[in-house]
């Protein structure tokens, strides 16, 4: 019960509830990024078209002439600054860049914000103070870095109060205090959700990852597994048959399996499988998939690769497993059926081809590599 949660959630966090291990975090930004622009970018129309309509508060509210031209160009200015940031953030695609665009565009719209507080007439500091717990909420719903929200946040507070000292506007020391306090308890608290967000997506990405890997590997070698092999055999086939690229199939059993297990036990025949496993590996190229078929039957998709290489390979392959020392069974063998990939193959075509020459290669006496020459 409890390793539950110690296996499911082993990716190590850091205090800003961020990957500890820089190269997950960046795989995670980058999948996220995608989807915070897709969010982010028509929130920035909204948000510059909301603030250009208070224009019509203004008109009611502000008497000079001047002053509301002024408070008109500010607003019209900023619904032109969301539309050009709109753009700009359709073709980001470093995420580094995508923090940097939306942490400006908080910084710059605090500006335009904090300018109209500076001009209106008659401020009053309470609705000033609730604007900017406004302003802070849409700091911390833009996804953006942790730092960066508490930073753009301290920005807008402190430069709020310093701003409100020095314009004017009537305050009482209660009233000041007390803004102060709710303001920073404001930013504590969606501070707090703000890593807890951070933390909970980082878990269920890493358990993902995690069920995803267990889902497509065997247990026991740590390679992939016939259902992964699956997915590839078809997707292999696909390519090939869109690009007219070679294909080939490998398929190999070891000889007399059952003997290892029964004069050595399980666990033996087990280790066997593993160390089979490492040999087979140290031959093949990054790019073969090699999987566990079942049982002591093992399986290569070769891609860009013709009959007579794959020929080639698998013999390299059965005098590697046949020179092999398997302590304490000593030597083994295998046996290797070859096929490769013609129009109008499917898996089914492929697998029971390869599978007819494996099962040649075991009638012919074993420890041998039979293609459909
Ligand atoms: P052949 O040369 O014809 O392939 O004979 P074989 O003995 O290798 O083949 P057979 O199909 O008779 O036996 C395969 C054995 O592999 C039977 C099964 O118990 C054993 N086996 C299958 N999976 C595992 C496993 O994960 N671990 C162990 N230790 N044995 C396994
Ligand atoms: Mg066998
Ligand atoms: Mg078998």
């Amino acid at each position: 019960m409890g390793s539950f949660g110690e296996k499911t959630f082993q990716a190590r966090l850091n205090i800003l509830g961020e990957f500890a291990d820089r190269e997950l975090e960046k795989e995670f930004v980058g999948h996220e990024v995608a989807y915070s622009i897709r969010l982010v970018r028509p929130a920035l129309l909204l948000l510059g078209i909301l603030y250009f309509l208070f224009i019509i508060a203004d008109y009611a509210l502000i008497r000079d002439g001047h002053t509301f031209n002024l408070i008109l160009l500010n607003r019209a200015l900023f619904l032109l600054l969301s539309i050009i940031f709109h753009f700009r953030l359709k073709n980001v695609s470093r995420l580094n860049h995508y923090y940097e665009y939306v942490t400006a565009y908080e910084i710059i719209g605090t500006l335009f914000l904090l300018y109209i507080f500076i001009k209106y007439e008659y401020p009053i500091f309470l609705v000033q103070s609730s604007d900017i717990m406004i302003l802070l909420l849409l700091v911390f719903l833009i996804p953006n870095r942790l730092n960066y929200m508490i930073m753009v946040s301290l920005i807008i507070s402190i430069s709020f109060f310093a701003l409100s000292f020095h314009t004017g506007v009537p305050i009482n020391a209660r009233e000041f205090t007390a803004s102060i306090v709710h303001i920073m308890i404001v930013i504590i608290l969606v501070g707090i959700s703000a890593l807890n967000i951070n933390r909970y997506k980082r878990i269920q990405y890493a358990s993902n990852k995690e069920l995803i890997r267990l889902s497509s590997r065997d247990s026991l070698t740590g390679i992939y597994n016939r259902h992964r092999f699956e997915e590839e055999l078809y997707r292999s086939i696909r390519h090939a048959q869109r690009y007219g690229t070679q294909l080939s199939l490998i398929l190999f059993d070891i000889d007399d399996f059952k003997r290892i297990n029964d004069n050595y036990g399980h666990l033996t025949g087990d280790q066997v499988l593993i160390e089979v496993t490492r040999a087979i590996k140290m031959e093949i190229r990054e790019s073969d998939m090699f999987c566990r078929w079942g049982g002591e039957e093992f399986a290569l998709i070769l891609l860009d690769t013709d009959k007579e290489n794959a020929t080639e390979l698998a013999q390299r392959l059965r005098t590697r497993i046949c020179c092999t020392y398997f302590d304490p069974v000593g030597q083994i063998t295998c046996s290797f059926g070859i096929t490769s990939f013609n129009p109008g193959d499917d898996s089914n075509s492929l697998i029971e081809r390869v599978d007819r020459f494996m099962h040649m290669a075991k009638q012919l006496g074993k420890d041998q590599v039979i293609n459909d020459f």
